[in-house]
Order: structure tokens, then sequence, then C-alpha cells
């Protein structure tokens, strides 16, 4: 029988991948997004699909739908875009998981978090496993994105223990791939874009500090073997590629595989920039069966094919769009 999946933040660069592949493995999907950061666009070729709905709606109101599994994927991930209204993006984190515990609790439904990396903040181990409690500033500007997405692991645990919820957490390291904004603000959709414009490269402080950059369909893959997996098994594992690079080295491949003119310019470290990050992968090798499997050269050049269409003049209106699409949902994401 077909499954009823709720895939929360569905219109989103992870999310529409998501909701693509439990399409293709024959379930009833049911992607719900207020588009801040997400768009019909990534889902747009889904939509003549009679088992595909989209639900425009904001995870900080309660919803309800009959389901059996739910991905709760909805909170902006990129810097740039959890600090445009830090308020909003604890309330997307905290509220959000509330809204989908509850509606999980009521209609008995399993339940994923997409959690992060972050929750190990500026790590002092190295590589982080599961145990590693982290080093999280309470009051700087990642403050409410990683505070945000901690307390929302404190709630899975607590409607598990509380309420028996069948809950699964999941802490994704940085991932990558088709279908991430242009003006996302993230690492490699930032290089890609300048590389084949031929524009400066911006890494910001020298470059030194390092991140394990997973393709999204190796995520995509973690993501539903840990939904797949033994009720007692309720996580948190990571998810991420433990091969680890600096920020410098990233941008000379990208440089190379691009065969750009860019230079590499050098700016201002953001505050709070963790140093290093690379996950430990042993739990999810242990109970999902799971590792990645595109290494980085692999998944930048099938990235950097879908950036291209962006350098084309009919499509270079992104920024224009990304803008418009924010004024139009401002009131949306008021705090
Ligand atoms: P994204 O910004 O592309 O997707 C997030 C989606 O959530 C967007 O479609 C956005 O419109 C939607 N959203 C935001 N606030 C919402 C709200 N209040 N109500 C409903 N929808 C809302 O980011 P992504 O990279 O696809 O990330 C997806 C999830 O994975 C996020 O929860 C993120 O924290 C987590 N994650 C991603 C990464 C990564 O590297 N991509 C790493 C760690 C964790
Ligand atoms: N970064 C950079 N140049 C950019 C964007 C990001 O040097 O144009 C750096 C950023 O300072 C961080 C790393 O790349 O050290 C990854 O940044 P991203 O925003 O992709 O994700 P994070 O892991 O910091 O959440």
């Amino acid at each position: 029988m077909r499954k009823r999946i709720l895939v929360t933040g569905g219109a989103g660069f992870v999310g529409s991948h998501l909701c693509e592949r439990l399409l293709i493995e024959g379930n009833e999907v049911y992607c719900l997004d207020n588009f801040f950061t997400g768009s019909k666009d990534n889902v747009v070729h889904l939509m003549a699909n009679p088992y595909f709905e989209l639900i425009r709606h904001d995870v900080i109101n309660p919803y309800h739908i009959e389901v059996d599994e739910i991905y709760n994927l909805a909170c902006p991930a990129s810097p740039i875009h959890y600090q445009y209204n830090p308020i909003k993006t604890i309330k997307t984190s905290v509220m959000g998981a509330i809204n989908m515990l509850g509606l999980a609790k009521r209609v008995n439904a399993k339940i994923l978090q997409a959690s992060t990396s972050e929750v190990y903040g500026n790590p002092l181990v190295h590589p982080q496993p599961e145990s590693y409690w982290g080093n999280v500033n309470p009051m700087g500007e990642r403050s409410c994105y990683d505070e945000g997405k901690r307390a929302a692991e404190t709630l899975f645990r607590d409607y598990h223990a509380q309420n028996n919820v069948k809950t699964k957490i999941i802490r994704i390291f940085n991932t990558y791939g088709p279908k991430m904004h242009p003006n996302d603000g993230r690492v490699v959709s930032n290089f890609i874009m300048q590389a084949i414009q031929n524009q400066d490269i911006t890494v910001y402080g020298k470059g030194k500090q390092t991140r394990s950059f997973q393709f999204v369909d190796d995520l995509v893959e973690g993501m539903i073997r840990m939904m797949s997996t033994a009720e007692s098994f309720r996580g948190p594992v990571n998810i991420g590629n433990p091969v680890e690079f600096t920020i410098l080295e990233l941008a000379e491949k990208i440089i190379e595989l691009t065969n750009s003119k860019s230079k590499i310019v050098f700016e201002e470290l953001p505050s709070d920039d963790p140093l290093m990050r690379k996950p430990d992968i042993t739990l999810a090798k242990k109970e999902l069966d799971w590792e990645p499997k595109i290494q980085l050269e692999e998944g930048l050049k099938k990235t950097i094919e879908y950036f291209k269409q962006f350098t084309e003049p009919k499509n270079n209106d992104y920024e224009e769009k990304s803008i418009s699409y924010r004024r139009s949902t401002d009131h949306e994401n008021a705090a």
C-alpha cells in the first residue's frame, strides 16, 4: 500500500529531492512549504503526478493531515537566510517541531527531524561523533539556528519519552547539489556562480577552515534508510561525507573544474564560523548500512552543469526573482 508522507520544507533544496525520490518509490507525497527560501520551481515537475500535493503553509501554525510518515525539514539553512529574521528562524525550529510532533502524536505517524552538524557549534572534538555535546554560543549570530535545532532535538526526545511518539533524528552535514538557490549564500553555490561568471571567488577569512561536503543524493538515501530503521533506533545519527577539505581547497577545485579565470579574494570571516567540521559516520554505517557514494569532484561536476543555466541571458533574472519573492513573503515571515 502507498504510504502517505508529509515533507515540511519540501519545496526547498533538500526537500524537493526527497519528494521526488519518495514519489519514485510509489508513495503519496504532501509537500508543505511557506516558500521563504524554497520555490514552486523546485517541484513544478512533480505537479502532474496525482500522488503529489503542494500545500502553502507555515509550520509555526498547527496543521492537520492524516499521514503515515513526516519528514520535518522546514527551516532556512543558509546563514544569510536564517539570520535575516532570527526570531522567525527559532520559531520555525521550535514551534514547527511542536506542531509536527503534535501531529505525529495524533495520527500515530513516524517523524524524522532534519537536524544539523551546527548542534556541535565550533567543535572541540574532531571528527564529531553523536555523543559529543558540542560547543555552541547561545548569544551569537548563528544561535537562532543552532539553538533552535538543539531545542527541536530535545522536543523529539521528550515527545518520545512522554508520549511514545515514533521519532528519528539525523544530523546533516554540509550538503550541496542541483536545486540549491543560486543566491543561497552557501559556499558551494557562491563559488560555482562566481567561477562560471569569472568573478572573484570570495573566501572568508584565510580559507583554512574545513568542511566535509555531501552530495544531496547521498543525503536523501540516508534519510530514507533512517526512516525505515527499527522503532527502537531513534538516533541522533550523523549523515555526512567524512572527506574533509579546507575552503581554500574547495575554491581551487571549483576554479579547476570550471576552467575559470576567477581570482581568489579574501573577505572578513563571519563571527562564530566553525573552524572545522567532519562527521564521524560509524553509527550510520552500523545502523543504516549507509555511507556516501558520490565524492566531491563527481558531485561538483553535476552541480556546475545545473548552475550553468543561470548564466544564460534568458535565465539571469534569478536575482530579481529571489528579491521579489522574498518581498512578497515578508509579511508571512514576520516574527
Ligand atoms: P532550504 O532553505 O533550501 O529549504 C528549507 C525549506 O523550508 C524551504 O523550502 C523554505 O521555504 C521552507 N521553510 C522555511 N521556513 C518555513 C516555515 N516556517 N514553514 C514552512 N516552510 C518553511 O534548505 P535545505 O538545504 O533544503 O535544508 C533543509 C533542511 O535540512 C533544513 O531543516 C536544514 O536545517 C537541514 N540541513 C541542511 C543542511 C544542508 O547543508 N543543506 C545541513 C544541515 C541541516
Ligand atoms: N564561505 C566562504 N565564502 C562564501 C561563503 C561561505 O568562504 O562565499 C565559508 C564560510 O565562512 C564557512 C564555509 O564557507 O566557513 C561554509 O559556509 P556555508 O555558509 O556554506 O555553511 P556553514 O557550514 O558555515 O553553515
